[in-house]
């Protein structure tokens, strides 16, 4: 439940809800808005029978939220979310562009991207290091060796970086080179490594799962943010629908709905959700015009030789042209390109 106070409630009386709550066992998460402070209540809500918060000075109402997601709820923190990655953020102000190959290959191949993407007006590069691959025998990544490129990338380009983590030992390892951590769709409900996610220390790009709903998703993030990270940014790549022309379909639909849900960002990935190159750039634009928050998006300097989802990548100069005409759809979104 969340109890919402009067406009301009004093402190001592947010102290005293807050005080009452923890006393019996349940965790406060406060949001304090310009005028009103919300006090979200997590924990087993029957414990505060009979206690009379309505009747304590500074209680405004008390409203229940019968969602199973608090943390993520956009009733416990009505404002939308920035998300801070090292020196760049994702939220409602701007449009967050995140690039590069599907693996990393090689450290010139990594090296070419980043400059490429960098030039374009990405802002944070991609790259995966521990790919889950359909088939055990298709490429793997290149595990640490590849994150060590990554971080060399960062540090030329000054590009922030994100990599996928597919298992404990792999999250380990991740956090000493990337800013951000990935959770791919096929670990969204690997609800372990969402709790060891959760107390990594580095903001999370939670993906959609193939087949999970809009709730089962947003209950993931809970589970990140109940380990204590609030940093978690969510990612529609596409579901697995009866069509077949294309690789997933976009559920262009979950940015709105999130948004109506979560204070949480939202990003779109046209490149997973298409499959093919030639829909990247109309699904890219259609989610800035949906309200998106940034957009991750595969690149590379030779798709057609590329290790891993070559079809969905763009080359360089079609990534190139993509960001300039996503530049006055920004704008019409009161958003700010990168
Ligand atoms: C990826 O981003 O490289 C990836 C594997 O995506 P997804 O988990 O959305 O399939
Ligand atoms: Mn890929």
């Amino acid at each position: 439940m969340i109890i919402i106070m009067k406009p301009h409630a004093p402190d001592e009386s947010i102290q005293k809800v807050a005080h009452l709550i923890e006393e019996n066992g349940l965790t406060v998460h406060l949001s304090k808005g310009e005028e009103v402070t919300i006090i979200g209540v997590v924990g087993d809500k029957t414990r505060l029978a009979g206690k009379n918060l309505e009747l304590i000075p500074g209680v405004d109402r008390i409203v229940p939220v019968t969602e199973s997601y608090k943390l993520s709820n956009l009733k416990f923190h009505p404002s939308p979310s920035v998300i801070q990655v090292g020196s760049t953020e994702i939220g409602p102000n701007n449009l967050t562009i995140m690039a590069g190959p599907c693996a990393i290959e090689s450290r010139e191949q990594l090296l070419t991207i980043a400059r490429g993407v960098k030039k374009a007006g990405a802002t944070i590069l991609r790259g995966g290091a521990y790919k889950p691959r359909t088939s055990p025998y298709s490429f793997q990544g290149l595990e640490e060796e590849g994150l060590k490129y990554m971080k060399e990338a960062s540090e030329e380009t000054g590009l922030m970086t994100i990599c996928e983590v597919i298992s404990a030992a792999s999250l380990e390892t991740a956090v000493n080179y990337v800013d951000m951590i990935q959770i791919g769709a096929r670990n969204m409900q690997n609800f372990q490594l969402l709790r060891e996610a959760g107390r990594a220390g580095l903001p999370v790009l939670l993906k959609r799962g193939l087949s999970a709903t809009i709730e089962e998703w947003l209950n993931a993030a809970e589970y990140i943010m109940a380990e204590g990270n609030p940093n978690v940014v969510l990612c529609e790549r596409g579901i697995r629908t009866y069509e077949t022309s294309t690789r997933n379909t976009l559920d262009i639909s979950a940015v709105p709905v999130l948004k109506s849900k979560t204070h949480l960002p939202v990003i779109v990935d046209p490149s997973h959700a298409s499959g093919v190159r030639a829909y990247v750039a109309p699904l890219a634009k259609s989610a800035v015009a949906c309200g998106a928050d940034g957009l991750m998006i595969e690149v590379h300097n030779n798709p057609a030789c590329a290790l891993s989802d070559g079809p969905q990548s763009l080359t360089l100069e079609q990534f190139q042209e993509l960001t300039q005409k996503l530049a006055p759809y920004c704008e019409l979104e009161g958003r700010k390109f990168s």
